[in-house]
């Protein structure tokens, strides 16, 4: 994704668009997005001031719930409940490629590894299965 000027108050923004564009499943407590989407992740596309934004509805909830204005270089925003479309920040965690490849073996086994951890040994969250 192209590096856009994001400021907290963009952020901000973005996330509005996402909570009325998005609904809790009360199964699995996912927060679901409904709006446009991108490889199967929801997108939040908006023009604000006459400058285009869009950017991952996983990433503006992660970003918006850590006042952030960029994931950190190194570190992707992944899902411990497998659903791309879910924006609930309990259900996302920041973390190293590696890590979200190791996630992916369990989507596929239907079960987590329980073994998930930063490189520098410290424990990540499991995932989440409903
Ligand atoms: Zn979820
Ligand atoms: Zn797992």
């Amino acid at each position: 994704m192209e590096r856009q000027r994001l400021t907290l108050e963009i952020i901000h923004v973005l996330h509005r668009k996402l909570v009325e564009t998005s609904e809790r499943d009360p199964k699995s407590d996912c927060i679901i997005f409904s709006g446009s989407t991108q490889n199967g992740y929801g997108m939040i596309r908006k023009s604000i001031d006459n400058e285009r934004f869009r950017l991952y509805a996983h990433q503006v909830a992660l970003l918006h719930n850590t006042n952030m204005t960029a994931i950190p270089d190194g570190l992707q925003c992944s899902h411990l409940c497998h659903i791309k479309l879910c924006v609930n920040v309990a259900h996302l965690s920041l973390e190293s490629q590696s890590v979200n490849n190791n996630r992916n073996m369990c989507r596929n086994e239907r079960k987590c590894s329980r073994d998930h951890a930063n490189s520098d040994g410290s424990s990540l969250p499991d995932c989440i299965f409903d």
